[in-house]
């Protein structure tokens, strides 16, 4: 079978489209390893227009039921897909999955956001979900009456210190340079809490432990000394890595692996391939952007479909 579309994830902009696609009757198939997307670990959201405070999950299940409203578009959840490749003749694309399957398609919209960024310490691996975390939402009360550390100087880490605020017994902030990149506001209201103490310069290193995570050593990079910290748990808070592996060599991917699109119509580089979200190189990583981003790109996968009969 021949799809017009397929649609590669189930987040905020995966599902707008999804629910374009069908209104649209665009013959479109929606894969997605899961639905709801990024802030699915969120415990409110303040922003999503038309609700005044959501949970992530609460969020996902909006989305969800609104896009199975609809027959007229097939969803593959609970699949990922590992690659993309372009027909040699007939302009067509394979979308390949990591079990294996194959997907026949004219056009693709990837939606398929971004996952947080490793430190690519030793004992990162070993001790992940065994108190290195990367989601201070769903997994800070595990730090009840522990020191923690966070491990970043963003807005995102601060959010992880107020999860945390309840729970541990003091939290250290490692950041790498002098000043932290976070607002102000945030700033004052964890230095506020009495419980928050910031360490600049800080490099991780390693972690350490035994069954669980014991102590972050990190680098002093002012004097150099490699310093120990006992903590109980570790939050890793420095970004997010976009989805983007799937279509290296068939579109072009700025430094910072986003998807580059034209801001008008979110095609990319490459014929036939368009890309919304968190994983394109629109400026604000937002749940009403990625889903007024997807929309657009289905309007103009539907132009470009009916011109190119
Ligand atoms: C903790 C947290 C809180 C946030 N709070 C807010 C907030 O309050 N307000 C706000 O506006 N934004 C918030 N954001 C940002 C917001 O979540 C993102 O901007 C938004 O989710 C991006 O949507 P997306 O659809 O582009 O990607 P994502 O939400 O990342 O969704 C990606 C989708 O693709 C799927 N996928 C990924 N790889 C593959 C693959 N290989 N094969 C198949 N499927 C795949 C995933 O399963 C998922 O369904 C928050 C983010 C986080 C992490």
């Amino acid at each position: 079978m021949l799809y017009d579309l397929i649609i590669i994830g189930g987040g905020p902009a995966g599902v707008a489209a999804g629910i374009y696609a069908a209104r649209k009757k665009i013959k479109s198939l929606l894969i997605a390893e899961s639905f709801g997307g990024q802030s699915v670990i969120a415990a409110q959201i303040n922003n999503f227009i038309g609700f005044k405070s959501i949970s992530g999950l609460e969020l996902k299940n909006v989305l969800e039921e609104h896009l199975r409203v609809y027959e007229d578009i097939e969803i593959k959840e609970g699949a990922k897909v590992e690659k993309i490749e372009a027909g040699k003749s007939n302009g067509n694309f394979s979308v390949i999955l990591k079990s294996g399957e194959i997907f026949q398609t004219k056009t693709i919209l990837l939606a398929a956001g971004s996952n947080p960024r490793r430190l690519q310490v030793p004992g990162e691996e070993k001790f992940e979900g065994k108190g290195v975390f990367y989601c201070s939402t769903c997994d800070a009360p595990f730090l009840k009456d522990k020191v923690a550390a966070v491990v970043g100087g963003g807005n995102s880490a601060f959010y992880a210190v107020f999860d945390l605020l309840p729970y541990a017994s003091k939290i250290y902030v490692l950041s790498r340079g002098e000043t932290l990149k976070a607002d102000p506001i945030y700033i004052d209201k964890a230095r506020s809490s009495g419980k928050v103490e910031i360490i600049n310069f800080a490099e991780a290193k390693e972690i350490l432990g035994d069954k669980f995570v014991s102590a972050l050593r990190y680098e002093d990079k002012k004097s150099g000394e490699i310093k120990t910290l006992e903590v109980g748990g570790i939050f890793v808070e420095i970004g997010y890595q976009p989805n983007s592996n799937m279509i290296k060599g068939l579109a072009d991917i700025n430094q910072n692996g986003k998807i580059v699109v034209n801001c008008e119509t979110q095609a990319t580089s490459c014929k036939g391939i368009w890309a919304a979200g968190d994983i394109s190189s629109v400026l604000y990583g937002q749940i009403n952007i990625a889903i007024g981003d997807g929309i657009k790109a289905v309007l103009n996968i539907y132009d470009y479909l009916k011109n190119n009969k």
